[in-house]
């Protein structure tokens, strides 16, 4: 009985696409399109990005494109958040703050890289189904929090990392002002409707450096928790 479910699983399977074959297709996209860093690969490959889109789009997971989530948000494209990842370059022992939570995804991808991540959402719904996926995934050095992430979280701050994956106009004050001298923070920055830029802001001992990174399509970045 039970050898006859699982050869009808396999069966159904469409040929040269097993799981096995996916993962390796994903990788191999993430690689080509510049995620070279061995921790944020062996990050990404362990976080299983199924777990994190629902519904309609579910089977695309494995593609190197952003996908709908809920609340009219995206998640971002696996190769964006590879190059954002490799980016920040987050250490073992840092405090990192992410601001999009979003479906989760980037947050279970920095969970892996560094000792503690929060990360917040101006959208509950979106907050509370992240947290039933860490959960289930046992990533409990995540705390998720539903606020309005351009005022940073001054209660944890400072932080080593700040990770923004929605688009502001300019860095937001808040956030500079949150992040620890040697630190990084990694945002796009422009219109919602035009090119943005990816930064990277390094805080120095007496100012901030900023480096453009390459262009980048993000959700805007809008001010206060969302009514629902
Ligand atoms: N990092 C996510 C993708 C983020 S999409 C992932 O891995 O899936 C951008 C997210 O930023 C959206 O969920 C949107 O609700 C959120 N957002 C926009 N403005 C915000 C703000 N001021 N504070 C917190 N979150 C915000």
């Amino acid at each position: 009985m039970n050898g006859d479910t699982i050869t009808a699983q396999d069966g159904a399977e469409p040929e040269g696409d097993s799981p096995a074959e996916r993962k390796m297709r994903f990788l191999f996209a993430l690689r080509s399109r510049g995620v070279t860093d061995a921790r944020v690969l062996t990050a990404m490959e362990k976080i299983d990005r199924g777990a994190f889109v629902r519904g309609l789009f579910a089977d695309r997971a494995y593609e190197d494109m952003p996908l709908p989530i809920s609340c009219g948000q995206t998640i971002s494209q696996p190769s964006v958040v590879g190059l954002m990842t490799q980016a920040l370059n987050a250490q073992p022992r840092d405090t990192v703050l992410e601001i999009g939570t979003g479906s989760g995804y980037q947050a279970a991808i920095l969970s892996q890289l560094a000792r503690r991540v929060y990360t917040i959402d101006r959208h509950r719904r979106l907050v509370r189904e992240a947290q039933d996926v860490f959960r289930a995934m046992g990533l409990v050095n995540i705390t998720a929090f539903a606020a309005d992430g351009s005022r940073g979280l001054p209660e944890q701050a400072p932080f080593d990392r700040i990770l923004v994956t929605a688009a502001a106009e300019d860095p937001p004050g808040p956030l500079l002002a949150q992040l620890k001298v040697g630190g990084i923070m990694v945002l796009p920055v422009g219109q919602s409707d035009a090119v943005q830029s990816l930064i990277k802001v390094t805080r120095l001992d007496s100012g901030y450096d900023y480096e453009e990174l390459r262009p980048v399509r993000f959700v805007p970045l809008v001010e206060g928790v969302a009514v629902e």
